[in-house]
């Protein structure tokens, strides 16, 4: 009962509802003895010992030895200042922080807390902040130094996701540059300070008598020949500190990120990890799907239920929603003496409050199935493991040109599938279930690709460029994306109007940086000022943020569409969904409602918090998001290709649709409203490859909307037309 109150956020800093400080230390007390028996503990004086000495460490140490958990307490404990700790997922950041707030002994949101994306539990009081990498990413736009801090501590570096890959440039700039001042703030002699009341290095905001160092007699003070890609630093930059990174990893090749930060020291944590028996199917498995359920079912019918719970990786939230079911359903006609089983899902977009059941314990006589995407790989460890099911694949981005960016559903690498039969050893013997032949593990790739490789480029280089970075061209990745995809991302700014024709950030592209969104979503919202249409903008921009707002169980595919044809719309999924919105707003969300009509609550509820967290920020920008367009629906589709003109597809004479901008043959996805249907030219919101290119989220349009929406890019499709 504990871990419900500090859950609470306590953003506004009330502690009411909290119970007194007293509980919160002795929950850290208990804890203690953990924290102190965890592999980490005897590297301690060492780590630290490090950090002060070294700009940037890396620290490479098994999953689950407390690299993350413990690292950021060491600093708090040594007297260093506010820390920043980023995860690649929402979920990560934000149970982690719970853990580590319950073993500090604070409230969350306290001295330790979380910012994600849409969510802020943190105040001016925490020092520990777990953020997400692009929560991070974005603070830089208003904080360019990022002066609130004096340590990032880069986690779950190994995974190379996008927004890790340009923060470890950033960081790299950043570190530089704050020495550069550091040092420069250490010669000003104090003479020179006596002759003006208010001295300020480049200060654009304060009034009166001051001395800017950007004049030339203050030669001395010119910043160095280093070449700086950041050349937006506003404000009083006096009393400044270097700046410490950490990176973190779980596997051991650290030598590239050493080298990428001049030859940084790399410590070596050691682990503890009991023998973990592996076995592989004979036969490769058409449905791994279902051949994840029965495996679990086999596993707890086969061995006592106190032998430790089971952990299923999966690729995504639908997978996982469709295994909870099998499993559910399979359970409720259990013979009597099959103890119970609890399914319990961990993905990147559950809700906060349906986490904890993951780390809780399970009742008595009853095992947790536990069904994760690979968050639980290395970002989260789950106490009680002892089974392992490795479906074999995980979802990722991929890029084409010709078609833009689409999900696949891939196979994992090796030092993947090594990592998820890690989980089944962590605290005894354990086994390992790989869903694949042993002859396609040998095929796996070594190690995956880094995601800067694969995917889109043009919300990272939007923020790239509002950030101050000129050149995107010349930044220094640690990995360099090809200059295709650089160009794609470049062209397609260019064409929503955030670049000028000389590549430069315009005012709008400004404003689109300020969104959290991808930039054909704001896009999108800023267009829906003219038209008229915010708050269907608004609307429908929240509803696309989740996989799916439908269940579609298999043996019910009739009844659930019969169920949701009162939402369908005639001219596709963006109106149906925004239909949906409004059905279920009016019934409060009833639970039965979306039962009868096969709603996904669990992500109804989620667009819910998107749409005020996109509204609040939109009222922060004096945006009048009540605007709406009553039922001239066709201005918000128009809106809409205002952003995903580059999203379109035409219809051919054989009834096939081809992309737009590459000819691709693209089909529309069996659950979407458009399905079957024919019309003359189609946008969608994502592309999806399964055994082909599936386009979701479709709505019909008219071919010379296209051509209108992006004159750029389409032109000469305006004069032909
Ligand atoms: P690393 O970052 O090295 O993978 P962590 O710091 O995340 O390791 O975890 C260290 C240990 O803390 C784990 O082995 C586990 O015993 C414990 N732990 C972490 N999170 C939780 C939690 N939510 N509930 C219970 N124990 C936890
Ligand atoms: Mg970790």
């Amino acid at each position: 009962d504990t871990a419900d109150t500090v859950a609470k956020p306590a953003t506004n800093g009330k502690t009411k509802h909290h119970k007194p400080k007293q509980d919160h230390r002795a929950l850290a007390h208990r804890l203690r003895g953990q924290r102190e028996s965890l592999p980490i503990f005897t590297a301690r004086n060492a780590i630290i010992q490090q950090v002060r000495q070294h700009p940037t460490v890396i620290v490479v140490g098994e999953t689950g030895s407390g690299k993350t958990t413990q690292i950021p307490q060491y600093l708090l404990e040594s007297g260093f200042g506010t820390t920043a700790i980023t995860q690649p997922r929402r979920v990560a950041a934000t149970s982690i922080a719970k853990r580590v707030a319950e073993e500090v002994g604070t409230p969350l949101g306290g001295r330790v807390g979380y910012t994600i994306r849409f969510e802020d539990c943190s105040s001016d009081k925490t020092q520990l902040r777990f953020c997400t990498d692009g929560l991070l990413l974005r603070e830089i736009l208003s904080d360019p130094l990022l002066r609130r801090y004096e340590v990032v501590i880069l986690d779950e570096a190994h995974e190379r996701t996008l927004r890790t890959d340009i923060l470890l440039g950033m960081l790299k700039d950043i570190q530089r540059e704050r020495k550069r001042v550091a040092e420069l703030n250490q010669q000003v002699p104090d003479a020179y300070f006596e002759e003006e009341e208010e001295v300020s290095y480049r200060d654009h905001r304060s009034h009166g008598t001051h001395v800017t160092f950007d004049e030339p007699e203050e030669e001395p003070m010119q910043p160095e020949a280093v070449p700086s890609v950041i050349d937006n630093v506003h404000g009083d930059v006096t009393g400044i500190g270097e700046l410490k990174i950490i990176v973190m990893s779980a596997t051991l090749d650290a030598e590239r990120f050493s080298a990428y930060f001049d030859s940084a020291p790399i410590l070596y944590v050691a682990g503890r990890q009991f023998p973990v028996t592996t076995y592989y199917t004979t036969t490769p498995q058409a449905d791994y799907l279902d051949a994840a359920h029965l495996t679990a079912l086999q596993i707890h019918t086969e061995t006592p239920s106190t032998s430790g719970d089971i952990l299923v990786f999966l690729s995504g939230q639908e997978d996982i929603e469709s295994v909870e079911k099998l499993l559910r359903d399979s359970a409720a006609s259990f013979p009597p003496g099959v103890p119970a089983l609890l399914p319990c899902p961990i993905f990147a977009a559950l809700p906060q409050s349906q986490q904890s059941q993951v780390f809780d314990p399970a009742p008595e006589f009853t095992r947790k199935i536990i069904l994760a995407t690979n968050i639980a790989e290395t970002s989260l460890t789950i106490p009680g493991i002892r089974h392992v099911v490795d479906s074999g694949v995980h979802k990722v981005r991929g890029f084409d040109p010709r078609v833009g960016e689409s999900l696949l559903v891939e196979p994992i690498s090796k030092s993947s599938a090594r990592q998820r039969t890690g989980r089944a050893g962590r605290e005894a013997a354990g086994f390992c279930y790989r869903l694949y032949t042993e002859s396609d593990y040998a095929q796996l790739a070594e190690d995956s690709i880094p995601e800067i490789k694969r995917c889109q480029l043009s919300m990272v280089v939007l923020q790239l460029k509002a950030a101050g970075v000129t050149d995107v061209m010349q930044f220094d990745f640690m990995d360099r994306p090809s200059k295709k995809a650089l160009k794609h991302a470049l062209l397609e700014l260019y064409a929503l109007d955030a670049l000028d024709d000389r590549g430069e950030l315009t005012a709008l592209g400004r404003w689109m940086s300020e969104f959290p969104l991808e930039p054909s979503y704001s896009k999108v919202i800023y267009a829906s000022q003219k038209a008229g249409c915010t708050r269907e903008a608004i609307d429908i921009v929240s509803l696309l943020s989740v996989d799916s707002l439908f269940y579609v169980p298999a043996d019910k595919r009739e009844e659930s569409n019969a169920a949701q044809a009162v939402f369908r719309s005639t001219e596709g999924d963006h109106l149906t969904f925004l239909n949906l919105l409004r059905a279920y707003n009016k019934v409060n969300g009833d639970r039965e409602w979306c039962q009868e009509h096969f709603v996904n609550r669990r992500n109804m509820k989620h667009v819910l918090d998107v749409r005020l967290q996109l509204n609040r920020l939109c009222a922060r920008l004096e945006l009048d998001t009540e605007r709406s367009c009553g039922t001239d629906l066709d201005a918000v589709l128009k809106c809409f290709l205002s952003g995903f003109f580059h999203n379109c597809a035409l219809l051919q004479p054989d009834g096939t649709y081809r992309s737009l901008n590459g000819s691709q043959a693209v089909h529309v996805h069996p659950g979407s409203s458009m399905f079957a249907k024919k019309t003359p030219a189609i946008f969608y919101d994502q592309l999806v490859f399964t055994n082909k290119l599936h386009a979701r989220a479709v709505s019909a349009v008219d071919p010379m909307w296209i051509a209108q929406a992006s004159p750029k890019l389409y032109g000469r499709l305006n004069t032909t037309a």
